[in-house]
């Protein structure tokens, strides 16, 4: 059954998501979860950091004002990392007049999206990244 195979897959691929506003963590985590991901939630970069490096996920969502260690920071860490750099990683840019979007593409990140979160963007760009690495 094709229906079947997707879910498996999908449960079979996990997403760390690190945001320190649990608000947006929790609709993140459920809506992703409804699609049967599974998510690994950090709330601060230096914890996404020990995580991305514990769990190996598939993919990160990385919000960029985070306590302890900003987003460019850990996204600049986890790409430096000979283990990690081939994790895609959608920066949650909150500002969409400053420059956010191009820092994070310079530390790393292969793509952004704009919060309020678009939900059938981050979802087309997840999908994307993650074709994109098989
Ligand atoms: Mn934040």
């Amino acid at each position: 059954m094709e229906t079947t195979e997707q879910e498996y897959v999908m449960s079979n691929t996990r997403i760390l998501v690190v945001e320190d506003n649990r608000d947006n963590m929790t609709l993140i985590t459920d809506i992703l979860e409804s699609l049967n991901y599974t998510v690994i939630s950090a709330y601060d970069g230096q914890h996404g950091v020990l995580l991305a490096q514990s769990e190996m996920p598939n993919l990160i969502l990385m919000d960029l004002s985070l306590p302890l260690k900003d987003g460019w920071t850990a996204t600049r860490e986890i790409k430096r990392d000979e283990k990690l750099k081939h994790i895609p990683i959608i920066a949650l840019t909150a500002h969409a007049m400053s420059g956010d979007r191009e820092r994070a593409l310079d530390a790393g990140c292969d793509d952004y999206v704009s919060k309020p979160i678009n939900v059938p963007d981050l979802l087309v760009k997840i999908t994307t990244l993650l074709a994109a690495k098989k």
